[in-house]
C-alpha cells in the first residue's frame, strides 16, 4: 500500500480513485468515514493504491487529473493534424510531423 493522495472532502477522493482504476491501478479510499466526525479537527480523505510499484505512475496521473489538462481529458480522442493532415494519439498536444499545435480544444 502506498499513499499518493490526500483530498480535500471525500468525493474527490472517490473521483481520484475511479479515475486511477480505470487506468489499471487498484487504489482505495481510507477515512472517508471520518471525514468531520472530529468536529475542530477535520480528517481528511486519503487515496492509496494497492500495488507500490505504480506510484509514478499514478502520481502522474493523479496531477494530470487535477491540472484537468485538455490532454488528459481528450487523450483518448484522436485528432488530425489541420497543418500536415497527421493522424495524431490523444496524448500528444503537438503534431510529431510538423510541430503544429493541436487545435485548441474545449
Ligand atoms: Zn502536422
Amino acid at each position: 500500500m502506498k499513499h499518493v493522495f490526500t483530498a480535500k472532502h471525500p468525493t474527490e477522493a472517490h473521483l481520484i480513485r475511479g479515475m486511477l482504476e480505470a487506468e489499471g491501478i487498484r487504489a482505495e479510499v481510507r477515512g472517508d468515514q471520518l471525514y468531520g466526525a472530529f468536529g475542530e479537527l477535520p480528517v481528511l480523505p486519503t487515496v492509496w493504491i494497492l500495488d507500490a510499484s505504480a506510484d509514478a505512475e499514478a502520481q502522474r496521473l493523479v496531477g494530470e487529473f487535477l491540472r484537468g489538462t485538455p490532454a488528459w481529458r481528450h487523450r483518448h480522442e484522436r485528432w488530425t493534424c489541420a497543418q500536415c493532415g497527421e493522424a495524431l494519439e490523444g496524448q500528444f498536444t503537438d503534431c510529431w510531423n510538423c510541430g503544429a499545435a493541436r487545435p485548441a480544444i474545449a
